[in-house]
């Protein structure tokens, strides 16, 4: 109980699967005592998952190119057509990743890149297809709104054909990659070559109506405010909605998992470093935990929320096990965008387990549909591998660290 009658009353239908307005939402993320919030948003987190199950991921970040034509103010990855240090990867360096992240169990890929002037729907199909052609055990959770909008305008298709040839050339699942701020204002100061958020949500509806599921993101701290964030999490909420009133589902799975449409929200904060969005607050740890909490509250229609430990760190990430979070999301073996950008944490499967486990919850391993693979009920079930550990930012390297003979990447110690 609170001293605030009416954040006790919203706080409390929520906790209860009830649905909160983004007034509502705006009122207990600014102003409901911490506990209160972290309390209620653990009690959907325990109805959703009552085993008490956190589960992360294996899996690469694979980027194909850093040649971008899009130019967002806050990306330090990209560099634009023409520049001396623009590249885009051989297919058989992309494949000899693949293998690699096989080799050390991943189950997932993120393919990802700039908007190249030249790669169209064409060059798509041929890596999703070369890649389940070599490792068909490997899901593709890769690309988002941005690049189908990009490859359909180069090749002069619709979105929607776009869409229906990716998937069928192998794409599983559209990542959430591109949402950065979804209102047009905060969108505009930050990325004006961008589409607009309504464009990216076209695209993930026109991808859920034919059964591509995917995540949503949320790029928090390049001087939006407060109402923009929950603007930021109503669309999304709004499209899922949708997916539900249709019955959309993933074409992939028959588990009866909530797996239609959006599967998971997860936001992460701005990390300031070499790129040219000079002078934005940053979001501070406080905003970042409430809004963690205030959105496993609000997403009554999306069954994950997932922490970024990457961007807040371990600590952090260990913490948001008691707002909501269900889900720790990737080791990463290979990261270059977000690390581009400043991110310096890093970790590996002892520690993922560890992290979860002292929470007091049970770690499991998971697949790109959050299927458990593997639940680590004891010490006893921990795998074992020490190869499994996250890696940063190879685009440091001439040619994004191609060519090299192993995993291109700092040593893990
Ligand atoms: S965020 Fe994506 S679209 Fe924007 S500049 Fe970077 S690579 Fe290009």
């Amino acid at each position: 109980m609170t001293a605030n009658p009416e954040i006790d009353s919203i706080l409390q239908r929520a906790a209860d699967g009830g649905r909160i307005t983004p007034e509502e939402a705006l009122l207990i993320y600014t102003e409901a005592p911490f506990h209160a919030l972290a309390e209620a948003a653990d009690t959907v987190r325990r109805r959703r998952y009552p085993d008490g199950i956190v589960t992360y991921l294996i899996d690469r970040n694979i980027n194909y190119t850093n040649v971008c034509v899009t130019a967002c103010k806050f990306c330090a990855f990209f560099r634009a057509p023409k520049h001396r240090e623009g590249w885009a990867h051989p297919r058989e360096e992309i494949l000899h990743r693949c293998g690699e992240a096989v080799d050390l169990g991943a189950t997932q890929v993120m393919l990802q890149g700039g908007h190249h002037p030249d790669f169209g729907v064409e060059y798509y199909e041929e890596l999703f297809s070369s890649v389940k052609q070599a490792y068909p055990q490997l899901a593709i959770h890769s690309i988002g709104p941005s690049e189908i909008l990009h490859m359909a305008k180069v090749s002069g298709v619709s979105i929607e054909d776009a869409v229906v040839r990716i998937k069928a050339a192998g794409l599983d699942s559209i990542a959430g990659a591109g949402a950065e701020m979804l209102p047009e204002r905060p969108r505009k100061a930050i990325a004006p070559l961008k589409e607009s958020g309504a464009r990216w949500l076209e695209v993930m509806a026109v991808a859920h109506r034919h059964g591509l599921s995917s995540t949503a993101t949320m790029m928090m701290g390049t001087g939006e405010t407060h109402a923009e964030r929950i603007e930021h999490i109503r669309m999304i909420r709004e499209v899922q909605d949708l997916a539900v009133a249709n019955g959309y589902r993933d074409d992939a799975v028959e588990t009866g998992h909530e797996v239609g449409g959006f599967r998971a929200f997860i936001p992460w904060t701005y990390q300031p470093e070499n790129n040219h969005l000079k002078g934005r607050t940053q979001a501070t740890t406080m905003e970042y935990l409430r809004f963690l909490a205030m959105s496993r509250l609000f997403f009554d229609n999306v069954a994950h929320l997932q922490a970024s430990w990457l961007t807040t760190g371990k600590d952090v990430g260990q913490l948001s096990l008691h707002l909501g979070v269900d889900d720790l999301g990737s080791i990463m073996l290979e990261e270059n965008v977000i690390s581009s950008a400043g991110a310096r944490h890093r970790s590996n499967l002892h520690e993922l387990i560890w992290m979860i486990r002292t929470a007091d919850r049970t770690p499991a391993q998971r697949d790109t549909l959050y299927r458990h693979l593997a639940v680590h009920h004891t010490p006893a079930d921990d795998p074992t591998d020490e190869r499994v550990v996250s890696h940063f930012s190879s685009i440091a390297m001439p040619g994004g660290g191609a060519g090299r003979a192993q995993l291109p990447l700092v040593d893990a110690k």
